[in-house]
Parts: structure tokens; C-alpha cells; sequence
């Protein structure tokens, strides 16, 4: 153990900002982190215990006891749910004979619930000890635990076929469902070409200038000028420069940049290098959620590839001083981490805790130096800019909207996939493209997003109306929207709330707490009314995670109002949310004891 711990923290040169990289090494070899070890990697890098406990609690893949020989992880996402993963969950619990969030007798199998795992079109869908099991059904989910209890490997469990990337490395389960392909990601690429021809007649603040001129604003949903953002970041000095790729892709129904991440790896390599270039770093990161980890020596094969052929390393594209390599970093399971200052403490090494802003990352960044952090989407289509100019892509998509968009379009339609579109579609068009019928409502962007009626189908996905960071989930008229989605989407902020601020942490659990009291037929009018106030209050939260916490509350009660009064008591104007047998039952579970109230 010790043998085996101090060659881990050597091979990250003993350096406490690589802490999770230590904690992911650590658990893929022995399942877990034991107090020991969490005493040995203390010793090792010179911190506290509490350091290190600190990191190890934080994350949803870290453990510092044991899951079992054989790990599954059952996404439970809205869209798991409507298409059968309750049924698989039964399956699993019953060939495993154990409960989920249990190991079974025999250690062999441990079963845990996980946010969305980005492959919402093609559920239900498991990580199971590192590999990504889709389209899961009840008797294969049968199948894998008697194998896994005969000790069969996992890769020879699943349905091995190449992936749209077409590499061998790429062998696994998961479908890149390209539908739509269009004029700036999907279109003809050639790798290198930018580095090795534009840039040689560009200098940095030339780069920087194009990108300002293709009005390109961050995909990852907040939209911020990219342009901007480099310039500022340029303009600090004092230290050395970072770019940071941020593909911690988490927002439910989200799956584009998985998709770009093996299909365009080496234009997203290329367009952080270019970043590099405008910004005069040397180093970037791609922080990639460890939902993504199959697709781990992929990508290293990438890296090492362009750095065979000068398109990272020194003098890249034969540009003398234009030096720029990239590492990739695991995050270990945060929805938090996806916000720019929780990645960065979490590529420290940290829990995934957002910092108060300012100062911003363009200035105190990774390792408190300027950083920039940009999405895959954003790196990708920086290439395309600066190849045929940033007027080119300005004059793609729609006014205030330059270029295209990828739409993660999943649940009720008949072709869920990836989506290349013009900015300006509108909701109809794209129920139309993907085959939707019987629509009854849209949730745009996620959990942080709203949840639109037919009434709003006209609307325009645009920054001016229905800005996305690329998530689309469709729902027809079979769903019950405020169990199946809105529920749904309380629990996941519950469970991927980092606690600090108290509006973000106790309103959505009272949000929740109200909504169920409505659901199970025990409301009244007030509780609606309560409902609408207590849904802005974790908007004056730190980051967006709770800022956005209400929003399903908030956009179902607007737009899908008479749901919730058909579930209301009329005429009752007393609370009849306490329940005295379940409350004494409550506390009697808690603390062991046998309920005698009557
Ligand atoms: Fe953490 Fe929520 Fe506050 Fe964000 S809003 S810092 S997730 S408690």
C-alpha cells in the first residue's frame, strides 16, 4: 500500500494542486480511499488530513469506502426516468440482490444513483466500473450482474462497436448521433491548416481582433463575448497565462460536446492552441467530467499526435516562440464544477466550491494567474474563424446570434441526436426536424433553463429570445410535467447543491418540499402562491447553480399554471401539509425506536 500509494503521488511529482488526479489513481486501483491513505497522501504532499478529506467528500466518484468489486452507476436523469429506468433499477437490485446506494453481501456488486451522465439519446444508460452501458433494458441489466457475479470483465460485457470516431480506441457502446451537420463544426476540416497557414501572417492581437468580429459569445450557456474575454485576459500581466477548456458538460439533456470531443478532438486541440497564441500562454487544460473518462487514451492518442506533427509543442505551425502543450484534467463527478471558478478550484486539486467574483479568471484564474475558460463548442468554432474570417461567421445565424449551434435534442421525438443549427430556428422547426408529435412542452437548456408550452413554439432559439447552451428535452402529452421533470429537476439541485449559501441549499430542499405536499393531493391555493415567492429567493445565491435553482418552479408555474391548480385543494385554506404519523414515524427511524402514538 504504501509502495503503491508513493509511486502515485511521485508520478504527479508530489504536487497538491494534482490532488484529484492522486484521489482518481488511488481509487481505480484499489477501489477506494482509505483513512490510511488519506494519512499517506497528506504525509506525501505536505497538507493536512483535512485537505485531503475535504477533496475526497466532495466529489459523487469518490468514496472512502468500498463500492464493491464491480461499480454501477444508473443515470437518473428526467429522461432516464420516461424511458424505463425504473425497471432497469429493479432488475439491477434484484440479480444483485442489494439495494442501490448498497453493496451487495458478497462485495461484488455496488449500486449508486448518478446525475446525468450525457447520453440522454440513447437511455436508459449506466456507467459501470469506468465503461458506458447504453439503451439498457431490464434483461440486460440481468445479464451484466450474472456476469459481473461470474467474474467476466465488463468490456466483455457490452455491445462493442466503433464509435462514429471510427478508431480503435474508440470501441464502446455509445452513438455519437450526428443528424444535422452544418456550416461551421461539422463542416470539412483539416487538422493543422489554421496553426500552420493563418497564423503565420496574424499576430496575436490580430487573432484576437477576428474573434471580436465574429460576435462569437461562450456556448457553454452564459454567452459572454469570447472576444472580450481574451482581450481582457491579454491585457493582465504577472504571471503566466492559462486556457482552460471547460468539458464538464452536466447540464441534464446535454450531450454536444461529448460528441465533439470524439468526433472533432483535434479542432478543439487546435482552437485552445490558437487561444494560446492571442493570449501569449503556453498551457492549456482540457477539464474533462469523469462521466468521459472511456474516452481517455482517444484522446491522449489525439494530443500525442499533434504534438508528432508540431501542431502542439514548441515553434507549433513553424511560428518561432509560439509554444503551447495541453494535459488533460478528470474532474470526479461535480454538476458544480461546469461553473468557470469551481472548475478551477477543482483543477487545484479542491472541492468544487464557486469563488466569489471579482476578480474574475481573466485575472486570478487557475493558480491565481489569468486564465481563460471557454467551452469545446466555443475552441471549435474559434478554428473555423479564424480560417475564413470573423465577418464570415458573423453573417451566419441570426442578429445578435452569429454562427451555428449544437442542440442536444432528447426524449419524445423519433430521432434524439446532435444538431448543427443556424441561430434564429424556431421551436416549431426543430419539433418538425427531429420528428416530435404531440408536443406538449419543451424544457430549453436543462434544469437551469424554463419549461415552454405550445404557446411559446413559435419563439426563436436565439441569445434575443430562447437563448440554450444546447439542451433540449421534448415532452409529450403522455408526461406528467411536474413529476416526471419538474421533481425531477428539484432533486438534482438538491443533490448537486455544494451548500455554502443557505438560499441555494434550504430553498430548494422547502421548494421540493412544497411541491411534493401539491402532488400528493394534500395543497391549497396558498401553497402555489408560496411556491412563486420562495422560487426567487435562491436567485440572490453565488453562482448559477443556485441562481437557477427556482427556475424550474418558477417557468412551470408561468407557463403551465393550471397543472398545479388541478392538484390543489379548493375551498381549503388551511395547511394540511403536516402529517403526525409520518413525523413521529420519521423520528422514530431515526433514532431506532418503535412509534406509539395512538
Ligand atoms: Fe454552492 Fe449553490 Fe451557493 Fe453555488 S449557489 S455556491 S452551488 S450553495
Amino acid at each position: 500500500m504504501d509502495e503503491q500509494l508513493l509511486r502515485i503521488v511521485k508520478k504527479y511529482d508530489s504536487d497538491k494542486n494534482r490532488l484529484m488526479d492522486i484521489l482518481l489513481d488511488i481509487h481505480y486501483e484499489l477501489g477506494h480511499v482509505s483513512e490510511l491513505a488519506v494519512q499517506g497522501i497528506a504525509k506525501s504532499l505536505g497538507i493536512s488530513k483535512i485537505d485531503v478529506e475535504q477533496t475526497l467528500s466532495f466529489y459523487h466518484f469518490f468514496s472512502n469506502a468500498a463500492r464493491g468489486k464491480n461499480t454501477i452507476y444508473l443515470n437518473d436523469s428526467a429522461v432516464a426516468c420516461m424511458l424505463g429506468r425504473d425497471e432497469v433499477k429493479k432488475a439491477f437490485e434484484e440479480t444483485a440482490n442489494c439495494k442501490f446506494g448498497k453493496v451487495s453481501a458478497d462485495g461484488k456488486i455496488g449500486l449508486f444513483n448518478t446525475s446525468c451522465i450525457g447520453m440522454n439519446d440513447q437511455e436508459p444508460a449506466a456507467i459501470i466500473n469506468g465503461q458506458v452501458f447504453t439503451n439498457l433494458t431490464p434483461a440486460v441489466a440481468k445479464q451484466i450482474i450474472i456476469g459481473l457475479k461470474e467474474g467476466k470483465k465488463v468490456e466483455d460485457l457490452y455491445h462493442k462497436q466503433y464509435g462514429d470516431g471510427k478508431n480503435a480506441l474508440m470501441q464502446t457502446m455509445v452513438q455519437n448521433n450526428i443528424l444535422r451537420k452544418g456550416k461551421v463544426l461539422f463542416s470539412d476540416y483539416n487538422p493543422g491548416f489554421v496553426l500552420s497557414n493563418s497564423l503565420k501572417s496574424m499576430s496575436p492581437g490580430e487573432v484576437i481582433a477576428q474573434v471580436k468580429k465574429s460576435e462569437i459569445r461562450g456556448r457553454g450557456g452564459a454567452g459572454f463575448p469570447t472576444g472580450l474575454k481574451w482581450d481582457f485576459c491579454s491585457r493582465f500581466t504577472g504571471g503566466k497565462r492559462y486556457v482552460l477548456c471547460n468539458a464538464d458538460e452536466g447540464e441534464p439533456g446535454t450531450f454536444k460536446d461529448r460528441v465533439l470531443l470524439t468526433e472533432r478532438p483535434e479542432m478543439l486541440f487546435e482552437g485552445m492552441a490558437i487561444a494560446g497564441y492571442a493570449i501569449g500562454s503556453d498551457s492549456g487544460l482540457l477539464y474533462l467530467r469523469y462521466e468521459y473518462k472511456y474516452m481517455e487514451d482517444y484522446l491522449e492518442s489525439v494530443l500525442s499526435l499533434a504534438r508528432k506533427e508540431n501542431r502542439l509543442g514548441e515553434n507549433i505551425g513553424g511560428i518561432n516562440g509560439f509554444n503551447f502543450d495541453i494535459r488533460i484534467q478528470f474532474g470526479a463527478g461535480a454538476y458544480v464544477c461546469g461553473e468557470e471558478t469551481a472548475l478551477i478550484e477543482s483543477a487545484e486539486g479542491k472541492r468544487g466550491e464557486p469563488r466569489d467574483k471579482p476578480p474574475f479568471p481573466v485575472e486570478h484564474g487557475y493558480l491565481n494567474n489569468p486564465t481563460i475558460i471557454n467551452n469545446v463548442e466555443t475552441f471549435c468554432s474559434v478554428v473555423k474563424i479564424i480560417e475564413n474570417g470573423g465577418q464570415w461567421f458573423s453573417e451566419i445565424g441570426s442578429e445578435e446570434s452569429s454562427g451555428t449551434k449544437l442542440l442536444s435534442i432528447s426524449g419524445d421525438c423519433e430521432k434524439p441526436g446532435v444538431y448543427e443549427i443556424d441561430w434564429g430556428m424556431t421551436i416549431y422547426e426543430m419539433l418538425e426536424m427531429v420528428g416530435a408529435k404531440n408536443t406538449q412542452a419543451v424544457q430549453i437548456s436543462g434544469p437551469s433553463g424554463s419549461l415552454i408550452g405550445p404557446s411559446d413554439f413559435g419563439r426563436k432559439i436565439c441569445y434575443g429570445d430562447l437563448a440554450t447552451g444546447g439542451s433540449m428535452i421534448i415532452l409529450d402529452n403522455s408526461r406528467n410535467l411536474l413529476k416526471d421533470i419538474v421533481l425531477n429537476f428539484m432533486e438534482f439541485f438538491i443533490e448537486e447543491s455544494c451548500g455554502s449559501c443557505t438560499s441555494c441549499r434550504i430553498f430548494s430542499k422547502l421548494l421540493k418540499d412544497k411541491l411534493l405536499k401539491i402532488l400528493e393531493g394534500k395543497g391549497v391555493m396558498s401553497d402555489i402562491s408560496d411556491l412563486e415567492k420562495w422560487a426567487k429567493i435562491p436567485a440572490v445565491s453565488r453562482c448559477g447553480l443556485g441562481q437557477a435553482a427556482g427556475n424550474p418552479i418558477i417557468s412551470s408555474i408561468k407557463n403551465f399554471r393550471f397543472l398545479y391548480e388541478a392538484l390543489v385543494q379548493k375551498g381549503v385554506d388551511y395547511d394540511m401539509g403536516f402529517n403526525m404519523e409520518e413525523a413521529v414515524q420519521a423520528s422514530c427511524d431515526y433514532v431506532g425506536r418503535i412509534p406509539n402514538i395512538h
